[in-house]
């Protein structure tokens, strides 16, 4: 059960998993783990996390990258989801946390993120999918291409659903909708639609009898 006490404790274990405990809160946070299953939980998910980041030496980037653009609007809009959803509130408040812990150490996390949307140009855009079945998270990337619009797309929970093969679409303002690809089950796809990205209004999802999955305004 998720208590007050949780969420005071919700920073330090964020931290603690980042590798910067403070150590006049250390004593009180193990206690409170000792007695609250969900927080040690939380922290034994955000340790790989953590551990994985700190692998990547800010040193050896030989031109250390800003955080790119999109990164504070979507970890603003991970929190006003997590306000908005109590049913869903649980995985995006663990995909806040993480947010926060990758804000932490920012040096470290600024060439993490650049290493793995290198190719995005500058007006990549990021999309949080608001409507979307319960226990799924879903996010797209959008970015200009010469062809339209090149989609980064992240899946999961939709595995659990069906094994049944999706759709991904984008629509422009007046309704008219381009494929920009299928696929299966949860992962980070990479797809694309011949609509430009400035057009773009609307990227949506559907299941194999048409039916609309997963559902987001392009603005
Ligand atoms: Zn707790």
């Amino acid at each position: 059960m998720v208590t007050d006490a949780c969420r005071d404790w919700r920073n330090e274990i964020a931290a603690t998993a980042a590798g910067r405990p403070d150590p006049l809160r250390a004593q009180g946070l193990a206690a409170h783990l000792e007695g609250c299953p969900h927080c040690r939980d939380e922290l034994a998910e955000l340790a790989p996390v953590a551990r994985a980041l700190q692998l990547v030496d800010p040193d050896r980037l030989a031109d250390p990258p800003a955080p790119p653009e999109g990164l504070g609007r979507s970890v603003v809009s991970a929190i006003r989801e997590v306000r908005r959803s109590d049913a869903r509130a649980a995985r995006w408040r663990r995909a806040a946390i993480a947010a926060t812990a990758v804000a932490g150490a920012a040096a470290m996390v600024a060439g993490v993120l650049a290493l793995s949307t290198r190719t995005d140009g500058p007006d990549a855009q990021i999309v949080a999918f608001a409507s979307a079945p319960d226990g799924v998270v879903a996010s797209v990337e959008l970015s200009e291409a010469a062809w339209g619009t090149q989609i980064a797309l992240d899946v999961d929970g939709l595995a659990d659903e069906t094994d049944d093969v999706y759709w991904l679409w984008l629509s422009a303002s007046d309704g008219d909708r381009v494929a920009a690809g299928t696929f299966r089950g949860d992962g980070h796809m990479q797809m694309s639609a011949a609509l430009p990205l400035e057009d773009a209004a609307r990227v949506w999802v559907t299941d194999a009898s048409d039916e609309v999955v997963l559902d987001a305004p392009v603005d």
